[in-house]
Protein backbone atom coordinates (compact mmCIF):
# COMPACT_ATOMS: atom_id res chain seq x y z
CA UNK A 1 0.00 0.00 0.00
CA UNK A 2 2.65 2.34 1.24
CA UNK A 3 6.66 1.78 0.13
CA UNK A 4 8.80 4.23 1.51
CA UNK A 5 12.20 4.44 0.18
CA UNK A 6 15.18 6.22 1.01
CA UNK A 7 12.73 8.99 3.08
CA UNK A 8 15.05 12.04 3.95
CA UNK A 9 14.07 15.57 5.75
CA UNK A 10 16.06 18.12 6.50
CA UNK A 11 15.13 21.65 8.16
CA UNK A 12 18.01 23.97 7.13
CA UNK A 13 21.11 22.11 8.48
CA UNK A 14 18.89 20.40 10.67
CA UNK A 15 18.78 16.75 9.47
CA UNK A 16 15.68 14.89 10.84
CA UNK A 17 14.53 12.26 8.87
CA UNK A 18 17.87 10.48 7.78
CA UNK A 19 16.60 7.60 5.36
CA UNK A 20 13.67 5.66 6.09
CA UNK A 21 12.81 2.44 4.36
CA UNK A 22 9.32 0.68 5.51
CA UNK A 23 6.61 -1.31 3.30
CA UNK A 24 3.86 -0.88 4.67
CA UNK A 25 0.83 -3.39 3.58
CA UNK A 26 -3.00 -3.61 3.46
CA UNK A 27 -4.38 -4.45 7.02
CA UNK A 28 -0.82 -3.66 8.74
CA UNK A 29 -1.18 -1.69 12.21
CA UNK A 30 2.54 -0.42 12.68
CA UNK A 31 3.43 1.01 15.83
CA UNK A 32 6.30 3.49 15.85
CA UNK A 33 7.84 4.50 19.35
CA UNK A 34 10.92 6.24 20.25
CA UNK A 35 12.65 8.86 22.17
CA UNK A 36 11.32 12.78 21.48
CA UNK A 37 12.74 14.62 18.70
CA UNK A 38 13.65 11.14 16.82
CA UNK A 39 11.65 12.42 14.18
CA UNK A 40 8.25 9.98 14.34
CA UNK A 41 5.93 13.14 14.00
CA UNK A 42 7.94 14.38 11.03
CA UNK A 43 7.43 10.91 9.60
CA UNK A 44 4.13 10.63 9.58
CA UNK A 45 3.59 14.27 8.05
CA UNK A 46 5.56 13.18 5.37
CA UNK A 47 3.40 10.31 4.74
CA UNK A 48 0.70 12.49 3.94
CA UNK A 49 2.95 15.47 2.39
CA UNK A 50 2.17 17.83 5.21
CA UNK A 51 5.88 18.01 5.27
CA UNK A 52 7.33 18.01 1.85
CA UNK A 53 10.08 15.21 1.72
CA UNK A 54 13.65 16.25 0.62
CA UNK A 55 15.24 13.38 -0.13
CA UNK A 56 13.52 9.90 -1.00
CA UNK A 57 10.11 8.57 -2.15
CA UNK A 58 7.04 7.52 -1.19
CA UNK A 59 4.71 5.36 -3.42
CA UNK A 60 1.15 5.28 -1.96
CA UNK A 61 -0.77 2.46 -4.40
CA UNK A 62 1.54 2.59 -6.87
CA UNK A 63 1.74 6.32 -7.91
CA UNK A 64 4.76 8.59 -6.32
CA UNK A 65 3.06 11.11 -4.03
CA UNK A 66 6.54 12.92 -3.72
CA UNK A 67 6.68 13.83 -6.97
CA UNK A 68 5.39 17.16 -9.10
CA UNK A 69 3.01 15.92 -11.04
CA UNK A 70 0.77 14.39 -8.13
CA UNK A 71 -1.95 15.71 -6.95
CA UNK A 72 -1.76 16.19 -3.41
CA UNK A 73 -5.20 16.95 -2.31
CA UNK A 74 -6.51 13.98 -4.18
CA UNK A 75 -3.64 11.96 -2.07
CA UNK A 76 -4.62 13.38 1.00
CA UNK A 77 -8.14 12.22 0.70
CA UNK A 78 -7.12 8.61 0.82
CA UNK A 79 -4.80 9.17 4.44
CA UNK A 80 -6.39 9.82 7.24
CA UNK A 81 -4.76 11.69 10.47
CA UNK A 82 -5.17 11.70 14.29
CA UNK A 83 -2.91 14.34 15.59
CA UNK A 84 -2.41 14.64 19.69
CA UNK A 85 -4.62 17.86 19.75
CA UNK A 86 -7.86 16.89 18.63
CA UNK A 87 -8.48 19.91 16.17
CA UNK A 88 -12.29 20.25 15.70
CA UNK A 89 -13.83 22.67 14.62
CA UNK A 90 -14.91 24.63 17.72
CA UNK A 91 -18.15 26.71 16.10
CA UNK A 92 -19.33 23.25 14.76
CA UNK A 93 -21.54 20.43 15.72
CA UNK A 94 -19.50 17.11 16.16
CA UNK A 95 -22.04 15.77 13.39
CA UNK A 96 -21.36 18.83 11.39
CA UNK A 97 -17.95 18.43 12.08
CA UNK A 98 -17.81 14.91 10.49
CA UNK A 99 -19.65 15.76 7.97
CA UNK A 100 -17.34 18.97 6.67
CA UNK A 101 -15.22 17.19 4.56
CA UNK A 102 -17.78 14.75 2.96
CA UNK A 103 -19.70 17.53 2.04
CA UNK A 104 -16.67 19.92 1.27
CA UNK A 105 -14.34 17.92 -0.31
CA UNK A 106 -16.10 15.13 -1.77
CA UNK A 107 -18.96 16.72 -2.83
CA UNK A 108 -21.19 14.59 -1.02
CA UNK A 109 -25.26 15.28 -0.61
CA UNK A 110 -26.23 16.40 2.88
CA UNK A 111 -28.56 13.70 3.74
CA UNK A 112 -25.72 11.12 2.70
CA UNK A 113 -22.96 12.56 4.93
CA UNK A 114 -25.13 12.82 7.18
CA UNK A 115 -25.99 9.08 7.33
CA UNK A 116 -22.37 8.64 6.80
CA UNK A 117 -21.47 10.99 10.12
CA UNK A 118 -24.04 9.19 12.30
CA UNK A 119 -23.11 5.85 11.59
CA UNK A 120 -19.18 6.61 12.56
CA UNK A 121 -20.34 8.68 15.52
CA UNK A 122 -21.89 5.35 16.53
CA UNK A 123 -19.01 3.30 16.11
CA UNK A 124 -16.84 5.63 18.33
CA UNK A 125 -19.51 5.18 20.55
CA UNK A 126 -21.19 8.79 20.03
CA UNK A 127 -24.30 7.97 18.40
CA UNK A 128 -26.20 10.62 20.77
CA UNK A 129 -23.46 13.31 21.31
CA UNK A 130 -23.80 14.85 17.54
CA UNK A 131 -25.65 17.84 17.99
CA UNK A 132 -22.91 18.97 21.11
CA UNK A 133 -20.36 21.02 20.42
CA UNK A 134 -16.79 20.22 21.14
CA UNK A 135 -15.92 22.19 24.29
CA UNK A 136 -19.48 20.12 25.79
CA UNK A 137 -17.27 16.79 25.65
CA UNK A 138 -13.88 15.08 27.68
CA UNK A 139 -10.84 14.93 25.77
CA UNK A 140 -11.46 11.45 25.52
CA UNK A 141 -14.80 12.16 23.68
CA UNK A 142 -13.15 15.32 21.03
CA UNK A 143 -10.55 12.47 19.85
CA UNK A 144 -13.07 10.05 19.18
CA UNK A 145 -15.07 12.78 17.10
CA UNK A 146 -11.49 13.28 15.73
CA UNK A 147 -11.26 9.84 14.47
CA UNK A 148 -14.65 9.53 13.31
CA UNK A 149 -13.84 12.90 11.13
CA UNK A 150 -10.82 11.18 9.59
CA UNK A 151 -12.64 8.01 8.91
CA UNK A 152 -15.75 9.68 6.68
CA UNK A 153 -13.25 10.87 4.04
CA UNK A 154 -13.39 6.89 3.89
CA UNK A 155 -9.20 6.55 3.90
CA UNK A 156 -7.30 3.57 2.93
CA UNK A 157 -5.08 4.41 5.45
CA UNK A 158 -4.90 5.75 9.37
CA UNK A 159 -2.31 7.93 11.16
CA UNK A 160 -2.03 8.55 14.36
CA UNK A 161 0.51 11.05 15.84
CA UNK A 162 0.34 10.00 19.92
CA UNK A 163 -3.62 9.82 19.60
CA UNK A 164 -3.81 9.48 23.60
CA UNK A 165 -1.10 11.37 25.20
CA UNK A 166 -3.03 15.10 25.78
CA UNK A 167 -5.74 12.74 27.54
CA UNK A 168 -6.45 12.28 31.32
CA UNK A 169 -5.31 8.75 32.34
CA UNK A 170 -8.78 7.44 32.27
CA UNK A 171 -9.72 8.65 28.97
CA UNK A 172 -6.87 6.76 27.08
CA UNK A 173 -8.55 3.51 27.31
CA UNK A 174 -11.98 4.51 25.44
CA UNK A 175 -9.09 5.66 22.80
CA UNK A 176 -7.45 3.29 22.10
CA UNK A 177 -10.27 0.72 22.20
CA UNK A 178 -11.50 2.56 19.62
CA UNK A 179 -8.36 2.66 16.96
CA UNK A 180 -7.87 -0.99 18.41
CA UNK A 181 -11.60 -2.12 16.88
CA UNK A 182 -10.45 0.00 13.90
CA UNK A 183 -7.36 -2.35 13.66
CA UNK A 184 -9.68 -5.12 14.20
CA UNK A 185 -11.58 -4.56 11.22
CA UNK A 186 -8.85 -4.56 8.92
CA UNK A 187 -7.58 -0.66 8.50
CA UNK A 188 -4.04 -0.18 7.72
CA UNK A 189 -2.40 2.38 9.86
CA UNK A 190 0.41 3.71 11.34
CA UNK A 191 0.20 4.57 15.53
CA UNK A 192 2.60 7.15 17.14
CA UNK A 193 2.61 6.04 20.21
CA UNK A 194 4.17 5.77 23.91
CA UNK A 195 1.42 3.26 25.31
CA UNK A 196 3.73 0.21 25.18
CA UNK A 197 0.78 -2.15 26.05
CA UNK A 198 -1.40 -1.35 22.92
CA UNK A 199 1.99 -1.17 20.91
CA UNK A 200 2.25 -4.71 22.22
CA UNK A 201 -1.01 -6.30 21.74
CA UNK A 202 -2.68 -4.54 18.89
CA UNK A 203 0.19 -3.91 16.31
CA UNK A 204 1.34 -6.36 13.61
CA UNK A 205 4.92 -4.60 13.03
CA UNK A 206 6.73 -2.12 15.84
CA UNK A 207 9.10 0.54 14.56
CA UNK A 208 11.79 1.74 16.72
CA UNK A 209 13.19 4.85 15.42
CA UNK A 210 15.92 6.87 16.73
CA UNK A 211 17.72 9.94 15.59
CA UNK A 212 16.03 9.47 12.30
CA UNK A 213 16.06 6.39 11.27
CA UNK A 214 14.59 3.14 12.60
CA UNK A 215 16.95 1.28 14.17
CA UNK A 216 14.65 -1.48 14.54
CA UNK A 217 11.66 -3.56 13.30
CA UNK A 218 10.21 -6.54 14.35
CA UNK A 219 6.49 -8.18 15.36
CA UNK A 220 5.46 -7.01 18.43
CA UNK A 221 6.54 -9.88 20.37
CA UNK A 222 10.50 -10.43 19.61
CA UNK A 223 10.23 -6.51 19.27
CA UNK A 224 9.38 -6.28 23.32
CA UNK A 225 10.67 -9.56 24.76
CA UNK A 226 13.85 -9.62 22.64
CA UNK A 227 15.36 -5.88 21.48
CA UNK A 228 18.53 -6.56 19.49
CA UNK A 229 19.41 -2.79 19.63
CA UNK A 230 21.32 -1.53 22.52
CA UNK A 231 19.29 1.54 22.33
CA UNK A 232 16.08 0.47 21.66
CA UNK A 233 17.24 -1.70 25.12
CA UNK A 234 17.45 1.06 26.61
CA UNK A 235 14.55 2.67 25.78
CA UNK A 236 12.93 -0.22 26.73
CA UNK A 237 14.35 -0.10 30.53
CA UNK A 238 12.98 3.27 30.99
CA UNK A 239 9.64 2.97 29.63
CA UNK A 240 8.68 -0.54 30.20
P1 LIG B 1 8.09 13.79 20.17
O1 LIG B 1 8.13 12.41 20.77
O2 LIG B 1 8.56 14.80 21.15
O3 LIG B 1 6.79 14.12 19.56
P2 LIG B 1 9.17 13.31 17.51
O4 LIG B 1 9.88 12.02 17.44
O5 LIG B 1 7.79 13.35 17.01
O6 LIG B 1 9.21 13.81 19.03
P3 LIG B 1 9.65 15.38 15.59
O7 LIG B 1 8.52 16.25 16.03
O8 LIG B 1 9.49 14.65 14.32
O9 LIG B 1 10.07 14.37 16.75
O10 LIG B 1 10.91 16.33 15.52
C1 LIG B 1 12.19 15.86 15.14
C2 LIG B 1 13.16 17.02 15.10
O11 LIG B 1 12.78 17.89 14.05
C3 LIG B 1 13.18 17.87 16.36
O12 LIG B 1 14.53 18.23 16.61
C4 LIG B 1 12.36 19.07 15.97
O13 LIG B 1 12.77 20.19 16.70
C5 LIG B 1 12.64 19.22 14.50
N1 LIG B 1 11.54 19.85 13.77
C6 LIG B 1 10.29 19.34 13.61
N2 LIG B 1 9.52 20.14 12.86
C7 LIG B 1 10.31 21.20 12.51
C8 LIG B 1 10.11 22.38 11.74
N3 LIG B 1 8.94 22.63 11.13
N4 LIG B 1 11.14 23.24 11.60
C9 LIG B 1 12.34 22.98 12.19
N5 LIG B 1 12.60 21.89 12.92
C10 LIG B 1 11.61 21.01 13.10
MG1 LIG C 1 5.95 13.88 17.82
Amino acid sequence: LIQVKGLEKRFKRLEVLRGIDIDIHKGDVVAVIGPSGSGKSTFLRCLNLLEEPTGGQIIFEGTDITSKETNIDVMRQKIGMVFQQFNLFANMTVLDNVMAGPLRVKGMKKDEAEKLALGLLERVGLGDRGSAYPIQLSGGQQQRVAIARALAMQPDVMLFDEPTSALDPEMVREVLDVIRQLADEGMTMVVVTHEMGFAREAASRVLFMDEGVIMEENGPQEFFDHPQNPRLQDFLSKVL
